[in-house]
């Protein structure tokens, strides 16, 4: 078989299929190009369509969400599911709600979703979800009235044994709260385990919250390790100031190592002396305000509205915003500026420039669909122990967040050894995660 062209073909496809959803085509071209390592070796897994129908969603859900604003008008949304892959267990991934959100966007999450899921080692399939919704500037009212018409739609496409949703960009613990309550209202019953990230009373999982960050930073640490690092010490560059940059900095300062910039939408806030973890959790999750506010009221810190985060001194940079948001001049000032190490919080934040110029600079690379799995993880391990009636201690649930980043490290690490690529940990994950998906495919048939 010539794999190049093989592989080409599958791509085109891809491209006529999929027309005007550039994220999805670059998520599918970048585990295609590792792809062609594993069919050079094992020809088997051209066989029964297995590629064509790994990049075709079981199931595509778009629905209409009308609700009443807070001045009686009419607002009218699009909601989102896509059940993606659910050989290994019911579909898992979040849900987003920003403006920018399309099929594309939420096709590319899901298509992500699959192999990270895989990664974690524990039995849920790849989905994702999400609505055009804007909450910033919404009232709690009216993020309410929204959640609840949305949930009114999804909760029939939804289970703890068919998919399971949880938060992402926009939704936390109170999009949350406000979907589970219309979950339980539509369907009559108290099913916990449909929805993960759910406050702690009611179902929910200690270390949920934290579990995404804390486990970029795990992964780092891991991957700093496999160079004869440390990360105490380390100075850190984190990019975003949500649910995944405000724990992976608490994580990281806890570490030893100092956060030298975060950032919003807005600008970003240089701190050299490191970031008062308190401060920025009660600007953000408590005022809802940007960052600049954490600037006025923190001491040693600098609002900056122009400029770029990524041109700072640092050892470490973990972009933890958006998709796309470091790109190949960025990846050239932080090379610039001795970083060595790169490792993804958000869901492919680094544009394929970036990432080529971390392989010629020699910067060690996590993909997100590695480093950023600890969410996902602890979200199966919240299914765990609603599944048992259970909860477990903090300890206990962040040691196994733990054991899981350092067995996803290794699985990427010597996957890649195995491939003659070592240290290419976009060639490991994407291969790791895939064979354990499409042996089951191949054993499921053709589905
Ligand atoms: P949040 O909504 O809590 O925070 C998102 C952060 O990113 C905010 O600081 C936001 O700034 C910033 N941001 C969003 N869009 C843009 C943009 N277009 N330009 C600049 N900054 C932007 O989301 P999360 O922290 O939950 O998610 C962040 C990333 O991590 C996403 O890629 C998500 O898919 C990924 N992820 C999240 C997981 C989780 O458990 N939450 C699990 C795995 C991956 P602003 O407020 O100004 O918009």
């Amino acid at each position: 078989m010539d794999v190049d062209k093989t592989v080409k073909g599958y791509y085109d496809q891809i491209l006529t299929r999929n027309a005007g959803e550039p994220e999805f085509h670059q998520a599918v071209a970048e585990v295609l190009d590792s792809l062609k390592y594993v069919l050079r070796k094992d020809e088997h897994y051209a066989d029964d369509g297995l590629i064509q129908r790994l990049t075709e969603p079981e199931r595509q859900i778009i629905f209409r969400v009308p609700w009443i604003d807070d001045n009686g008008q009419v607002q009218v949304n699009r909601g989102f599911r896509v059940q993606f892959n659910s050989v290994l267990g019911p579909y898992k991934g979040g849900l987003r709600f920003h403006p920018s959100v399309n099929l594309g966007i939420i096709k590319f999450l899901g298509f992500e979703q699959i192999f990270k899921n895989s990664l974690t080692g524990l039995p849920i399939g790849g989905g994702k979800g999400g609505s055009d919704f804007d909450p910033k500037g919404r009232s709690d009212r009216e993020v309410m009235r929204f959640c609840q018409s949305f949930m009114t739609e999804l909760h029939r496409h939804i289970g703890d044994k068919i998919d399971v949703p949880a938060g992402d960009i926009g939704v936390g613990g109170r999009e949350i709260g406000y979907l589970f309550g219309q979950y339980r209202r539509m369907t009559g019953r108290h099913e916990s385990g449909t929805l993960t990230g759910k406050g702690l009373n009611w179902g929910g999982s200690l270390v949920r919250t934290e579990a995404t960050g804390y486990g970029t930073v795990y992964f780092t640490q891991e991957m700093m390790a496999a160079h004869n690092e440390r990360m105490h010490g380390a100075r850190i560059i984190v990019s975003g100031s949500g649910n995944v940059a405000i724990y992976a900095i608490q994580k990281a300062q806890e570490l030893g190592a100092t956060v030298v910039a975060f950032s919003d939408s807005s600008g970003f806030v240089s701190t050299p002396d490191g970031v008062d973890v308190e401060l920025l959790k009660d600007v953000k999750e408590r005022r809802r305000e940007r960052v600049s506010v954490y600037a006025t009221e923190a001491t040693g810190a600098t609002f900056h509205e122009k400029g770029n985060i990524w041109d700072i001194d640092a050892d470490v940079a973990l972009p933890c915003a958006t998709q796309n948001e470091l790109d190949g001049e960025s990846a050239k000032m932080l090379a610039d500026h001795g970083v060595r190490y790169v490792a993804e919080g958000a869901n492919m934040p680094c544009t394929p420039e970036a990432i080529e110029v971390f392989r010629k600079r020699k910067i060690a690379f996590a993909p997100g669909k590695a480093a950023n799995a600890g969410g996902v993880a602890t979200s199966a391990l919240e299914m765990q122990q609603n599944a048992s009636r259970d909860s477990w201690s903090f300890d206990y649930t962040d040691k196994r967040l733990r054991d899981i980043m350092r067995n996803i490290f290794r699985s990427c690490d010597e996957t890649a050894k195995e491939f003659s690529v070592e240290g290419d940990y976009v060639a490991g994950a994407n291969i790791a995660g895939f064979r354990k998906v499409a042996d089951a495919m191949l054993a499921q048939g053709v589905i």
